[in-house]
């Protein structure tokens, strides 16, 4: 018998139907002779209309009420899940995070699992029922309610997952799949059968959304097997695992695109020992994260640093900045909101001349303007202007040789 961790996202529980449906799959899996958990998002778009009516409400939106707030979305799905179950004869009960056994640290809005103390859903587990867990959510070491970051609740699935040793960990989603650049923008993308995870945290990293990064990382770590695929198609999708030799190692394996970051540009700073350490201690200090990271060549002892941090951290990073600049004796802090990122994916760049390359090349050609640029081992991303970004991935989807035939 197996245990298998299904997690249904936004769309998948969007509505009656859908959530009926859900639940004639689950009673199908379980019919099947599998164990079944159940994790499941906030319908639709709930998530995202709870924060707009927190921002009409208050402009300060204190991050503790904000996540008491939005983990509301996932306590209806889970509810009525558990409902319509129960009217397939299948044995169910819902859970919040908290009564899964889900303790966090005490950063409200991006929490991070610390334990999991899954004993409950072991139990419902044991005497035979499905238990329905409220993804996203979870409780801090202060006993407070957290939630882990949006699209966090694919970390609540996988570490359940990992938690509970189950054989896999199934994301049903509205695409069939994790395809070689996102369906919407590239119409001629086609769907991967296998990615290694260090590929599709790249991925996730640089915008393939379809799978929250955390959730990748933790499921390497922990060897849990993930499948992405379809609740609307029901068909098998696309297995993410360890890296293994019947793996295509195309050179690109897919490209990204990424439009949710800023750039911030601190100019006029003196090109000496100390400088950086202090503005990227400050913004840490707030709990920013900073992404890619340029200084340029100093000139008369001054020089430039720019990076990106999320839209969403713009104001607060930029807050910190310029408290900073008198500090370390900056000239400007400059911001700029208009940027996006594409990235190109794949194991096989290692052993591979010439890809560098052909993506500046195919840039250049169709007049797109590099502005940074930054490299990992199996990536290379470009920022450019937000509104080139839908070209930039269609033309290096082409020029890579991954457009469906
Ligand atoms: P869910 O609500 O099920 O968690 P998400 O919206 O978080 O769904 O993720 C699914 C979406 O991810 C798809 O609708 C698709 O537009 C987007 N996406 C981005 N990149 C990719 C990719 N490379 N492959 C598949 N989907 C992708
Ligand atoms: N409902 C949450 C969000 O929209 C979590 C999730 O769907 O994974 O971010
Ligand atoms: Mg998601």
């Amino acid at each position: 018998m197996a245990l298998v961790v299904q997690k249904y996202g936004g769309t998948s529980v969007g509505d009656a139907e859908r959530i009926r449906a859900v639940a004639s799959h689950v009673a199908k899996t379980r019919a099947a002779g599998n164990e079944v958990v159940v994790v499941v998002s906030a319908m639709g778009k709930f998530t995202d209309d709870l924060i707009k009516l927190a921002d009409q409400v208050s402009p300060t939106r204190p991050p503790r009420e904000l996540d008491m707030l939005l983990t509301a979305g996932e306590r209806i799905s889970m509810a009525l899940v558990s409902m319509a179950l129960a009217d397939q004869g299948v044995q169910s009960a819902s859970f919040t995070g908290s009564q899964a056994g889900i303790i966090t640290d005490t950063d409200h809005t991006r929490a991070k699992i610390l334990e999991m103390r899954p004993e409950r859903i072991r139990e419902a587990i044991d005497a035979g029922m499905v238990p329905v867990v409220a993804g996203f959510q979870g409780v801090s070491t202060d006993h407070d309610i957290t939630t882990l970051g949006r699209g966090g609740s694919d970390v609540t699935a996988v570490a359940l997952a990992a938690a509970l040793g189950a054989d896999v960990c199934e994301i049903y989603t509205d695409v069939t799949g994790v395809y070689t650049a996102d369906p919407r923008v590239v119409p001629k993308a086609h769907q991967l059968d296998k990615i290694s995870f260090d590929e599709m945290m790249e991925m996730a990293a640089t915008g393939g959304r379809v799978l929250m990064l955390r959730s990748v990382e933790f499921a390497r770590r922990h060897g849990v097997p993930l499948h992405v695929r379809s609740s609307f198609t029901w068909e098998p999708g696309t297995w993410i695992v360890e890296e293994d030799p019947t793996m295509e190692e195309a050179v690109v394996t897919a490209i990204t695109d990424d439009t949710s970051e800023a750039k911030i540009t601190v100019g006029g700073v003196p090109d000496k020992p100390g400088i950086a350490a202090k503005l990227f201690r400050a913004l840490a200090n707030e709990g920013i994260n900073v992404d890619m990271i340029v200084q340029n060549t100093g000139a008369n002892g001054l020089t430039d640093i720019s990076f990106t941090v999320a839209l969403t951290d713009l104001e607060s990073a930029t807050d910190v900045c310029e408290k900073v600049k008198s500090v370390i004796g900056a000239a400007s802090v400059a911001t700029d909101n208009n940027i996006g990122r594409v990235s190109i994916v794949g194991a096989g760049m290692k052993s591979s001349a010439g890809v560098t390359a052909l993506m500046f090349e195919t840039l250049s050609n169709n007049g797109i303007n590099i502005e940074m640029i930054s490299t990992s081992s199996i990536r290379i991303s470009c920022v450019l202007r937000a509104d080139k970004v839908g070209d930039a991935v269609r033309f290096l989807h082409t020029a890579f040789g991954l457009d469906a035939n």
